[in-house]
């Protein structure tokens, strides 16, 4: 067992892999696994742990998978992680608990410990041999949540451990947020998402689906009939960039396109809302999203994909790791470009570009792209899917006024507490950050149950 160097998962070859939406990274085995675990040094003071935003006991866990014991492993996980499949596969590691490994930040000891792959190989094995948290005595208060995705569905577990009787109520018509809806079926299998989801449902709690609080069911409605309501209604709205042509058909926000394939299946052929195909696909945008519409319009059957970005690489917020299977499997970057119109009658025919340069950092500590006058040119396209970032809806705020929401759309609450403006109405996840991360929408959800917790007495 050569534990001198960081094992890497087997993965998919990528000229096969663009061509299926099956899961890119077939994590650990036992044996990669044992071997990982056994390049943990169980240190005293643990960085990693303090680089975990749900604050997971790592060197516990990875300590458990030495000994064996892969149960006992989820079970240290799951005190701090109710979603682990989840967040072993989507969690940006590198920058969290991986980026403060003693291993990783010693040249010479082969690279940090897999914590993340890690992880994903402990909550498989209890997705399959069954390991459901324990959930106490009925303490006869009531909680609504609003939204199923990371946040809602932490906070309402949290809530049901202690023995609350939760209810989630979600828009859609499947569980899970952009677990569901967003993450393309290559990253996160939607079957494990259903289990996780199955599993809170085994501890109590309860989803009514295709109900829109704001819409169906007033907020005030519920307050009415429970002791507090925690929204996780998540950013779904897309952002568009406002230039000409961009109402032409063929032009899809990520947030749409990737709804349409993921829950609605437009891959399928006898699919309700089907999607046209594009042949020279532009995504305009360089995070994770972009990233996922990218790869997905590829293994629909694009024929060339482009990621338009108006910085350069190193700007790029997507994970290293998406990048890097984008680029594998043959996504073409087009960076220091930015579009400044889109050509067409009634359909996208192309879009035309500028060149760009980089300047003076800006606020976001990120160089400022100027544009180079004159550099106009036209880029061949058929399709076109804006990937721009999102914000939370506003139905909410509209159907209840006296929630109050900050300029940028997001729910205004106390950082101590998560309580908004209205009393017993909690919130978290990125209905207040924004578009964050499935971890930090976890973290979210386990902050508002703790309060609720507090603020109903139960302990
Ligand atoms: P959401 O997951 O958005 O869930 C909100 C839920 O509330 C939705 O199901 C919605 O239908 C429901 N809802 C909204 N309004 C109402 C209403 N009025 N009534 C009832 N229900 C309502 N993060 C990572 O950490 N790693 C990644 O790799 C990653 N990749 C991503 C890829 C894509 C394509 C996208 C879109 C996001 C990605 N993210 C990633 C971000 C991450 O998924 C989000 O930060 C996270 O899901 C936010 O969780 P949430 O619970 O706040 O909201
Ligand atoms: Fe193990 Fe790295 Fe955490 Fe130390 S910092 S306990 S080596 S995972």
């Amino acid at each position: 067992m050569d534990t001198s160097k960081r094992q890497i998962p087997r993965e998919q070859e990528p000229s096969i892999r663009a061509n299926n939406f099956e899961e890119v990274s077939y994590g650990f085995d036992q044996d990669s696994a044992l071997c990982e675990a056994e390049r943990c040094l169980n240190c005293k003071n643990a960085k990693c742990k303090q680089g975990c935003p749900v604050n997971v006991d790592i060197p516990t866990f990875i300590q458990k998978i030495k000994e064996g014991d892969i149960l006992g492993a989820a079970e240290v996980i799951k005190k701090s992680n109710n979603l682990p499949a989840v967040c072993g596969r989507v969690c940006p590691q590198e920058s969290q608990c991986e980026a403060l490994c003693i291993r990783g930040l010693n040249q010479k000891m082969g690279g940090a410990v897999a914590i993340g792959a890690l992880e994903r190989f402990v909550a498989d094995y209890s997705l399959e041999h069954g390991v459901v948290p324990k959930r106490d005595k009925d303490n006869g208060k009531c909680v609504a949540v609003i939204g199923s995705g990371p946040a809602g569905l932490t906070c309402a577990a949290d809530l049901a451990k202690k023995g609350c009787k939760v209810k989630v109520y979600e828009a859609f018509h499947k569980a899970g947020g952009v677990l569901v809806y967003g993450i393309p079926e290559f990253r996160l299998p939607k079957a494990l998402v259903q289990k996780e989801i199955d599993t809170l449902k085994e501890l109590g709690v309860e989803i009514e689906l295709n109900v829109v609080i704001g819409k169906t069911i007033m907020l005030d409605e519920l307050l009415a009939e429970n002791d507090a309501v925690f929204i996780g209604t998540g950013a779904g709205l897309p952002m568009f960039m406002n230039v000409k042509g961009e109402n032409l058909n063929g032009v899809y926000s990520a947030n749409e396109y990737l709804t349409r394939v993921n829950l609605m299946h437009a891959y399928q052929s006898n699919s309700a809302t089907p999607i046209v195909i594009g042949e020279r696909v532009a995504v305009v945008g360089a995070g994770n999203v972009a990233m996922d519409a990218a790869r997905t319009a590829l293994r629909m059957g694009a024929k060339e994909v482009h990621v338009i970005y108006r910085r350069s690489r190193a700007e790029m917020p997507a994970r290293e790791e998406e990048i890097r299977h984008a680029e594998e499997e043959g996504i073409i970057f087009d960076l220091l470009t930015n579009p400044v119109e889109i050509l067409g009658e009634k359909k996208v025919e192309g879009i035309k570009c500028i060149r760009m340069e980089l300047g003076e950092p800006d606020k976001s500590g990120r160089r400022r792209p100027i544009e180079i006058a004159g550099s106009e040119f036209v880029f061949d396209a058929d399709q076109v899917i804006m990937a721009l970032g999102t914000r939370p809806n506003p139905l909410l705020k509209r159907s209840t006024p006296e929630l109050e929401v900050s300029q940028r759309g997001t729910i205004v609450v106390r950082e101590d507490t998560l309580e908004t403006s209205i009393p017993n109405v909690y919130a978290g996840g990125d209905a207040v950050t924004g578009a964050a991360t499935v971890i930090l929408a976890m973290n979210a959800g386990k902050k508002a149950a703790a309060a609720i917790m507090e603020k109903l007495n139960v302990y």
